[in-house]
């Protein structure tokens, strides 16, 4: 059952923080002239209307990205990864988000290759739309992510970035993402992953973070953004997460610094904090 449409949450806080992690890393693997691959296992549709549609539901892109574009003192990082935002919108205009596909798009360099993976139909049929003419680079496929991630590693060429966002609608998705890094870590244990993953009042995802920590790496980098004070009912998501494996050693001093204006922004209440923990050898 895929009930999940990414359309309702397209720029919300929870994808300011993990697009923002993710132009972060691919920076950084630009900053080399070897070439890299991108995996997504969880793609969705690439890009979304926020001015008509399913976004106009809850409008959660105004508590996201609108909040920073308004902004007139983001850290240089954080306006790079706003620069992928105002690509694809015409000037100062908020009409569209781009999804995580095209974040990557954006920081491709001609010779870097993104694979994803998409198993909503509708959604798949978007992504193929928004990619298409551009197949010596970017592949998208109908399948399962955590199998097409297994089919794609070790990657041809030793350099790559794997985000996995799975919708977590399945409570298995916890586990899923566990056993696929365990799996990934043996196939190509020099890969940078990065998981996102919600902040719930339940036990799954900070049992999963747990997990994550006790894998077979010494190296990697745990952020969560609280936006808000957990509900009383015990419903809802109160922030997200972004865990990495193989995180750039930078990662760690650059999010110290640019955070607390991220926080400050999108912060929905005085609770608002965000947590930095990491291992980096
Ligand atoms: N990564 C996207 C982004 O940041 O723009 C958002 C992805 S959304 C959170 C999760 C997507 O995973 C949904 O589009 C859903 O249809 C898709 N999906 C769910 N289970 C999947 C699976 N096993 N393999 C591939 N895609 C899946």
């Amino acid at each position: 059952m895929l009930s999940y449409r990414h359309a309702f949450h397209a720029g919300n806080h929870a994808d300011v923080l993990k697009h923002y992690v993710l132009s972060l890393v691919l920076g950084y693997f630009n900053q080399k002239e070897k070439p890299y691959w991108v995996i997504d296992t969880h793609a969705g549709a690439g890009m979304y209307a926020l001015t008509d549609g399913f976004a106009q539901k809850n409008r959660e892109f105004e508590t996201g990205v609108a909040r920073l574009m308004a902004s007139d003192a983001l850290p240089e990082l954080v306006q790079r990864y706003l620069e992928a935002v105002n690509a694809v919108n015409t000037e100062g205009s908020l009409q569209l988000y781009p999804g995580s596909p095209q974040i990557s798009a954006h920081f491709l360099r001609d010779h870097d290759k993104l694979r994803l993976f998409e198993l909503h139909p509708n959604d798949f049929k978007l992504l193929q739309q928004h990619f298409a003419g551009k197949h010596r680079q970017i592949k998208a496929e109908m399948v399962d992510g955590f199998h097409g991630l297994k089919a794609c590693l070790p990657p041809p060429i030793k350099r790559a970035v794997v985000l996995i966002d799975p919708p977590y609608e399945l409570k298995e998705d916890y586990q899923r993402v566990v056993s696929s890094l365990q799996d990934s870590l043996k196939r190509f244990a020099t890969g940078t992953y990065l998981v996102w993953y919600p902040l719930l009042q339940r036990p799954e995802p900070g049992a999963m973070v747990q997990a994550l920590q006790q894998l077979n790496t010494q190296n990697w980098l745990d952020i969560r953004l609280q936006v808000e004070q957990p509900h009383a009912d015990g419903f809802g998501m109160y922030g997200s997460g972004m865990f990495v494996i193989n995180p750039p050693w930078q990662l760690p001093e650059i999010l110290s610094s640019s955070m607390p204006s991220i926080t400050e922004l999108l912060g929905l209440d005085a609770s608002a904090q965000f947590n930095l923990e990491y291992a980096i050898t």
